[in-house]
C-alpha cells in the first residue's frame, strides 16, 4: 500500500493517507473495505465573493469537505488563514473522522476553510465572508447533515453569524447547526476551554502512565491560542512549569516557569506573547529544542519534521494542534524514545464538548459546568486507556494505536450499514 504513496511528504493529505494505511495494514484490512473509508464522502469548493469596506470586491476561495459520516453527522471546524489549500481541509476532515470515533461519539469527519486573512481585515469584512460563505456550503449543512465549529482564527462570534446566517434562510432559529457558539445562542459551558482541558487531561494519563509528575514538570508551548493556552494554563495550575511558549509574532522564554495568568492577560491587552515582562526572547526554532518534560505544538500542521526532530529534547509530545508532526519526525522521535500523544486523541475534548453542546441544543436542555468537564475527563480518560492499551499489546506507536481504534469503529459501522445500493 505505501508504496503507492510519497515515502514522506509535507502535504498534510498525504499524511493522512499514509497514517491511514499504515493502521488499516495492523488491522489487516482488505483493499475493498479501504476504499469505502479512506477517501473524502462529499467535496464541495466555493468562490466567496465580499465587498470590502473601501468598496471594492475580493474573491476568496472556500472549501467544506465531508470525509465521513458512516457513524452519524459530519463534524469538523472551519480554518481561517492566508495557507488553507484543498488538500489541507481534505486531511483536517480525514482526522476529524478518525477523532470522533477515537472518543466514539456519533459524529463522522468534515472540515471547511477560506484561504483568506482575517488578521488583515476588518470585522465587517470577515462578517460578510462569513455570511458569504455559509450561504454557500448551506446546501451540505445542517444539524444532522454536517455541524461545523471554530478551528484556526474563528471563534464564537463566526459561529454565532453562521448559525444566524442558516436559521434566517429557514425562517427559525436552528442553534444545531454549529457548535462553539457564544453562551448566549445556544453554546456550552466549558465549550471554549475543552480543546485545551482534553490535552491538560491526556497529558495527566501518559504521564501517570511513563510515572513523570506533573507537577514541577517542565512544559513548552508552541502556539498560544484557544487550544495552547488553555493547556498552559491548566498545567500552570497543577504546578507545573511553563517555562516557553510562542506565537506568530514571537518566542518567549522564563527557566523558572512562566506566570500564565499575568501572560494570557499580555496577550488579551497586546496580542501577542512576545514583549511580556519577565522573559526573554528566543527563537521558534530553539523553542522547539529546549529541554523539557512535555512540548505542546499548538499552532499548525508539519511544525516538527525531518529536519528540527532530532533535536526535540521532550520527554512527552501532546499533539493539541492537527498534524503538528510529519511522518518523519514521528519516525526520529519514535528512535529516540519519545511518547506522542497523537492529536486525534490529545486535542478530541473539542469535538467532545461541541458534541455535548450539539446534545443540548437537540434536547433543548442547558448542563452545568461541572457537568459538562466531568463527562468530559470521563471520555478522555476511556480513550485515552483504549489506546494505551492497543499500544501496548500490538507494540505500535500510539498515533498508529489511535489511528486503528478510530479506523475499526467506521469500518465496523460501514460494513454494517452495506454498500448502498
Ligand atoms: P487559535 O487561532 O486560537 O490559535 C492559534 C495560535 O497559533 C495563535 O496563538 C497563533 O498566533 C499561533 N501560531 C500561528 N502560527 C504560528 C507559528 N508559526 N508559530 C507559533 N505559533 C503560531 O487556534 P486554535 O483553535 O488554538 O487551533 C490551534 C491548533 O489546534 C490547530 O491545529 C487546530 O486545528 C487545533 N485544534 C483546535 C481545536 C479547537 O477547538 N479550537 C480543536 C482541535 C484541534
Amino acid at each position: 500500500m505505501l508504496a503507492t504513496l510519497p515515502a514522506q511528504t509535507e502535504n498534510p493529505y498525504q499524511i493522512a493517507l499514509q497514517n491511514f494505511e499504515m493502521a488499516a495494514d495492523a488491522l489487516e484490512l482488505d483493499e475493498s473495505i479501504r476504499l469505502l473509508v479512506r477517501y473524502p464522502e462529499r467535496i464541495l469548493t466555493v468562490t466567496v465573493p465580499v465587498r470590502m469596506d473601501d468598496g471594492s470586491v475580493r474573491c476568496f476561495e472556500g472549501y467544506r469537505v465531508q470525509h465521513s459520516t458512516a457513524r452519524g453527522p459530519a463534524k469538523g471546524g472551519i480554518r481561517y488563514h492566508p495557507g488553507v489549500t484543498l488538500d489541507e481541509v481534505k486531511a483536517l476532515a480525514t482526522w476529524m473522522t478518525w477523532k470522533c470515533a477515537v472518543v466514539n461519539i456519533p459524529f463522522g469527519g468534515g472540515k471547511g476553510g477560506v484561504t483568506c486573512d482575517p488578521k488583515a481585515m476588518s470585522q465587517n469584512e470577515i462578517e460578510r465572508l462569513t455570511r458569504r460563505y455559509t450561504t454557500a456550503i448551506l446546501p451540505i449543512i445542517g444539524p444532522g447533515q454536517d455541524i461545523p465549529a471554530p478551528d484556526v482564527y474563528t471563534n464564537p462570534q463566526i459561529m454565532a453569524w453562521i448559525m444566524d446566517t442558516y436559521s434566517m434562510t429557514r425562517g427559525y432559529l436552528i442553534p444545531g447547526v454549529v457548535t462553539g457558539k457564544p453562551l448566549s445562542l445556544g453554546g456550552s459551558l466549558g465549550r471554549n476551554e475543552a480543546t485545551g482541558r482534553g490535552v491538560f487531561h491526556s497529558i495527566e494519563s501518559a504521564c501517570q502512565h511513563l510515572k513523570i509528575p506533573v507537577k514541577g514538570a517542565k512544559v513548552v508551548v508552541q502556539g498560544f491560542g484557544n487550544a495552547g493556552s488553555v493547556a498552559a494554563h491548566l498545567l500552570d495550575g497543577a504546578q507545573a512549569d511553563v517555562i516557553a511558549v510562542s506565537d506568530s509574532r514571537g518566542a518567549i522564554y522564563n527557566a523558572d516557569g512562566l506566570h500564565i495568568p499575568k501572560l494570557m492577560s499580555h496577550k488579551e491587552r497586546t496580542g501577542t506573547v512576545a514583549g511580556f515582562p519577565s522573559s526573554e526572547p528566543i527563537s521558534p526554532a530553539d523553542l522547539l529544542a529546549l529541554e523539557c518534560d512535555i512540548l505542546v505544538p499548538s499552532a499548525l500542521e508539519n511544525t516538527i519534521h525531518g529536519e528540527n526532530a532530532a533535536g526535540v529534547r521532550a520527554k512527552i509530545i501532546a499533539e493539541a494542534a492537527n498534524g503538528p508532526l510529519t511522518p518523519e519526525a514521528d519516525r526520529i522521535l519514535a528512535g529516540k524514545g519519545v511518547f506522542v500523544i497523537p492529536d486525534i486523541l490529545c486535542n478530541a475534548g473539542g469535538v467532545t464538548v461541541s458534541y455535548f453542546e450539539w446534545v443540548q441544543n437537540e434536547q433543548h436542555l442547558r448542563w452545568d459546568l461541572q457537568d459538562v468537564n466531568r463527562r468530559l475527563e470521563a471520555v478522555m480518560a476511556t480513550a485515552f486507556n483504549e489506546v494505551l492499551e492497543l499500544h501496548l499489546e500490538r507494540k505500535v506507536t500510539m498515533r498508529t494505536a489511535a489511528n486503528m481504534l478510530g479506523i475499526q469503529r467506521v469500518v465496523e459501522a460501514t460494513r454494517v450499514r452495506g454498500l448502498y445500493p
